[in-house]
């Protein structure tokens, strides 16, 4: 018989998303209980999230580190069923006995489990936006025939779904735009002409969030920004022209949405990620997170500032991208989203400068031209071919 608890995969449970979304469940140890972990490396930390939470399986991505887990817990003494590779990956997001996957793996590798938790109707908590900007349509629409509910976890989206009616019929006929909050990253103020400096720790050092590597380096450049304009599009329906973004460093509106008579309906919180894992764990309901109360008598200032300034254009140059993909065929954002990858781990990786990352971002959109999209097979495809198209740009930078 199934249990009465809601049972959990967390995939990516070693990254940030991952260790704050069992941070939230150990509060709540009534109503929540791990089915299964998954990571790409840290043996370590998924050992001792094992030793804790007792999962029935813990996947790792590849052999070796699969291997070493599972020696680890068999010398722990540890229950947990280890097994490795991509199609274990997808055997526990889609596993009859879970109720409710974590998506929090980074980058396209994870939209294989999203896709196979979403065709067996789970509840799927979506932080890992890659998944959604190269699935596009086709990740909505097998939600749609799977029966599953899914809700953002990206804290913008959270706070835009927490500001938006109840029932999704009413989305279109009354909101006049969506407007995602950013909060200019590291280099809001910094000259822009100096950019071609930047280190890779000034570039992961935000000034709010603490987050994995990836996405700190997305939030520098505000690419990250830009996949998030194309994941509202398709998590909300909306044409690009009703989504807006505004820069609010302080990060304490997390998004807004503004009616037709235009009212605004807005999200507030601190910048804990907790925040948007615990309503996804427990909406319609709501839990406690851990997160720490707004403090309104000690907050200075909340301020604005437009993108279109000529500095922000330097700047965040990679944000007006998004329209451009979602202007242009399908599976557009999938090429960007290839090339963003790779131009951060190459960046990462000190063989590119920080202000290469918008140029081989560029040079891929025009080098490729996304084919008909049918199946998960053809964006597999897409992504290869742009990640291709992309490392051969970088290939021929100099640094
Ligand atoms: P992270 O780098 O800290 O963690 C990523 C996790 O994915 C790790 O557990 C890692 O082992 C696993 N992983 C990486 N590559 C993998 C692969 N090829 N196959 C299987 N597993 C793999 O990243 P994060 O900051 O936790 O972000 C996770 C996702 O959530 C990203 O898509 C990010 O954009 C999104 N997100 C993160 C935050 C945040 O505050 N960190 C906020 C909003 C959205
Ligand atoms: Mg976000």
């Amino acid at each position: 018989m199934k249990s009465e608890k809601c049972r959990v995969v967390v995939l990516g449970s070693t990254g940030s998303i991952g260790v704050n979304t069992l941070d939230v469940m150990a509060r709540h140890p009534q109503r929540f209980e791990v089915f299964a972990l998954t990571a790409a490396h840290n043996v370590d930390r998924i050992l001792a999230q094992c030793a804790q939470f007792k999962p029935s399986y813990a996947v790792m991505a590849s052999t070796p580190h699969g291997q070493a887990l599972e020696a680890a817990c068999r010398a722990e003494g540890l229950a947990t069923r280890v097994l490795w590779g991509s199609d274990a990956i997808d055997m526990v997001a889609r596993h009859e006995s879970v109720d409710c996957v974590m998506a929090a793996i980074v980058g396209a590798a994870g939209l294989s489990p999203c896709l196979a938790a979403a065709r067996s109707g789970k509840r799927l908590l979506l932080a890992n936006k890659e998944a959604l900007v190269v699935g596009g349509q086709l990740f909505m629409d097998t939600v749609k025939a799977g029966g599953a509910t899914l809700l953002p976890i990206d804290s913008e989206h959270s706070a835009i779904f927490q500001s938006l009616p109840q029932d999704p019929r009413d989305w279109s006929a009354c909101v006049d735009k969506i407007i995602l909050t950013a909060s200019g990253g590291p280099f809001r103020t910094r000259d822009p002409h100096t950019l071609r400096h930047v280190t890779p720790e000034e570039a992961c050092a935000h000034p709010n969030w603490s987050m994995g590597r990836k996405i700190s380096v997305d939030s520098a450049t505000m690419m990250n920004k830009a996949l998030e304009v194309i994941e509202a599009r398709f998590l909300f329906g909306v044409a690009p022209e009703k989504i807006e973004v505004v820069i609010h460093p302080q990060s304490v509106i997390h998004s807004m949405v503004q009616y037709l008579d235009h009212s605004v309906v807005a999200q507030l919180g601190t910048p804990d990620m907790r925040g948007p894992i615990a309503y996804g764990l427990s909406w319609p309901q709501r839990l406690t997170s851990g997160a720490s109360a707004l403090d309104f008598s000690s907050m200075a200032a909340l301020t604005f500032e437009s993108l279109d300034t000529k500095d922000h254009r330097l700047r965040f140059a990679g944000i007006h991208l998004a329209w451009t993909v979602l202007q242009a065929a399908p599976g557009t954002p999938a090429v960007l989203n290839a090339a963003n990858e790779v131009a951060v781990a190459a960046f990462l990786a000190g063989k590119i400068r920080y202000d290469q990352i918008h140029h081989v971002n560029q040079e891929t959109l025009s080098a490729v031209t996304p084919e008909a999209l049918a199946s998960l097979e053809d964006l597999v495809a897409l992504d290869l071919r742009s990640r291709q198209a992309a490392e051969n740009t970088i290939a021929h930078l100099a640094t």
